[in-house]
């Protein structure tokens, strides 16, 4: 029996969730769910007790536009220090989009840059934001992302970043890349600028394998390798730090469709999925994608971003009925 903290969140957060619960526990495998609030799993120890739950999934949570709290994500994430953001983007059949076979995993550091949260009014009219990059975290999601490659088999690491402007900062995460590159003679190592590289994901983006890079740009480059393969509805995402993690889906609250029933609970199904891999469950992961596939591919049971007429709840059903 496993112990996983659920943590529904708003928005569409706690209809997803709850397909993804419901789809998991169908598996067979025996989990006791922990459900906290966002604000629960930062203050109690249930999360990060070393002989309680080390596994949450995680549903969306807002983050006010301007004005108001730190982003109660960046803040789980520097809490716990989940440093790796692993972001797997990857087609699917029978979702229709100009590209087809895109295969690639965002390495995205994901406990500096400028989520440090460092921003002043100088002095009216003038506002600072603080950008901190480290050779220590650099370095950390350097080599996570080379054995990544390493063990799964990739053939290329690009790096991303701004080095010709930010000649410091953007340059100490470039220089810390290369040198971790050396150790892995067998894989390619590339860089690229972060506006070229926005570029070249919409016009060839099957060149790319592993990308590595910063958190703003991470996040950024998140959404629109998402939007490559159909969009945010299709996108999991896995915050890993040594021996604590995070499933959640790379999307929003979407508070445009929230309470109507109609999200696609996809993304945070498929994270549900990363979070059996890092359970060890493999085999129970690897059911959960292909009941997927075969209720998208095989079945056209579609929600509405995916052009369909589907409610949350009649994927999720149909998804567990093909497991
Ligand atoms: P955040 O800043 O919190 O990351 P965001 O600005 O990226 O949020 P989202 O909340 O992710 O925005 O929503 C962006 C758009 O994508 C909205 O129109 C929303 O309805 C749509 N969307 C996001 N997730 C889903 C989903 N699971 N199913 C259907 N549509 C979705």
């Amino acid at each position: 029996m496993y112990r996983v903290t659920l943590i529904p969140g708003d928005g569409i957060g706690p209809e997803v969730t709850e397909a993804a619960k419901r789809v998991i526990d169908s598996t067979g495998i025996q989990i006791h769910w922990d459900i906290l609030d966002a604000s629960e799993a930062l203050l109690k120890e249930t999360f990060n007790s070393p002989e309680r739950n080390r596994v949450a999934l995680k549903g969306p949570i807002t983050t006010p536009v301007g004005k108001g709290f730190r982003s109660i994500n960046v803040m789980l994430r520097s809490k716990y220090d989940l440093y790796i953001n692993l972001r797997p983007i990857i087609s699917i059949p029978g979702i229709k989009t100009p590209f087809d076979g895109i295969d690639l995993v965002i390495f995205r550091e994901n406990t500096e840059d400028i989520y440090c949260g460092i921003e002043y009014m100088k002095e009216p009219g003038k506002a600072e934001a603080i950008k901190t990059i480290t050779e220590y975290a650099s370095e950390r999601i350097a080599r996570s992302a080379f054995e990544y490659a390493a063990k799964h088999g990739r053939r290329k690491v690009t790096v991303v970043h701004k080095a010709n402007i930010l000649k410091m900062s953007d340059g100490l995460f470039l220089e810390t890349a290369g040198r971790v590159s050396k150790a892995y003679p067998m894989i390619e190592f590339e860089d690229i600028i972060i506006d070229n590289m926005c570029m070249q994901l919409v016009t060839k983006p099957e060149r790319y394998d592993v990308i590595l890079t910063m958190n703003l740009y991470g996040d950024i480059l998140s959404d629109l390798c998402a939007g490559l393969v159909g969009g945010l509805g299709f996108a999991p995402s896995a915050n890993i730090g040594k021996d604590m993690a995070i499933f959640e889906a790379v999307h929003g609250s979407a508070p445009d469709i929230a309470g109507k029933g109609i999200a696609n609970p996809t993304a945070i199904i498929l994270s549900g999925a990363m979070m059996l891999d890092y359970l060890g469950e493999k085999q129970g992961a690897e059911r959960i994608r292909k009941a997927v596939l075969k209720t998208i591919e095989g079945q056209r049971v579609l929600t509405a971003d995916m052009g369909g007429t589907a409610a949350t709840k009649e994927f999720t059903e149909a998804v567990i009925n093909n497991l």
